[in-house]
């Protein structure tokens, strides 16, 4: 369905990204991958993913904090793949603190990271999507960018502005071929939620196996945590012809947390 359409997934050597960069090769769309991680591993991850589903992949490393750096990867995408078809922002970290308690600089990188970077891609992406008159934005926002939860202030925040320029940058391109969407993961188990996993088993001296049990009972009803196969299943349909009239939503998956 993606055959010649490329994608960049920012956040991709990792968790819900590389799960969502796989579902979008495995419809044959060449993928720019980034993110952090050991320079070895992500050559070898990149071009696995390459031979196992026929496609091309390039790595760019731009650290997504950083709006000159964002240029320079948006700038690599159309030298060697002709532009961005499919813009999935998804880089993202997690800081857990009280308002009063919360560091400065953690506050600055989170809505950095979760919430800036997202309008630098996506204000590189557009012209060239527009002059194709295709293209599709998938913001990776969260069911914190629905409802809140205590000692995520800064994460919230971001979540629900990503939710908000989601909803703009729909309606601004809605005469064109161009959609933007935004998918609200519930718990997925990657090292983001894992960290958070292993804090609560340290702090409440429990098994990790019970901290995740608990994690899941007090805001998932489901039970289950959320796959990135999962994930990236929702990011294929967005792709499709058949999700042309979707605009501007902010689509949960979240094993029924915010229906509560
Ligand atoms: P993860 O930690 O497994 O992956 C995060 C990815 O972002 C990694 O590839 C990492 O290298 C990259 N990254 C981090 N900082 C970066 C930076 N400055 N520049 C470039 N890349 C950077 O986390 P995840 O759980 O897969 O999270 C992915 C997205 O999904 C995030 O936006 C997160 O908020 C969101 N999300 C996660 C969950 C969950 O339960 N895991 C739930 C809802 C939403």
């Amino acid at each position: 369905m993606l055959n010649g359409k490329t994608a960049l997934v920012t956040g991709s050597t990792s968790g819900i990204g590389l799960g969502i960069a796989r579902s979008l090769a495995a419809q044959g769309a060449n993928i720019l991958f980034n993110g952090f991680g050991d320079a070895g591993q992500i050559e070898a991850l990149h071009n696995g993913v390459a031979q196992e589903f026929g496609i091309k992949t390039a790595y760019h490393n731009a650290d997504m904090s950083k709006p000159a750096e964002i240029e320079a990867m948006m700038k690599f995408a159309d030298e060697r793949f002709g532009g961005v078809d499919v813009l999935v922002n998804n880089a993202g970290i997690q800081h857990v603190a009280n308002v009063e308690d919360f560091p400065v600089d953690r506050w600055d990188a989170i809505i950095a990271i979760n919430l800036s970077s997202a309008f630098h891609t996506t204000r590189l992406a557009l012209p060239g999507m527009k002059k194709k008159n295709w293209g599709r934005v998938i913001n990776i926002a969260s069911v914190h960018g629905l409802v809140g939860s205590a000692g995520k202030s800064a994460y919230v925040a971001a979540k629900h502005g990503i939710v908000g320029f989601t909803k703009v940058t729909a309606l601004e391109n809605a005469h064109s071929g161009v959609t933007c969407n935004a998918i609200c993961p519930g718990w997925v188990l990657t090292p983001l939620v894992q960290k958070q996993v292993d804090d609560r088993a340290a702090r409440e001296g429990t098994s990790v196996e019970q901290a995740k049990k608990a994690l899941l009972s007090e805001k998932q009803p489901s039970g289950e945590f959320v796959t990135p196969e999962e994930l990236g299943a929702l990011a294929v349909f967005f792709c499709s012809p058949a999700a042309d009239q979707v605009r501007g939503v902010a689509w949960n998956m979240d094993g029924g947390w915010a229906a509560q």
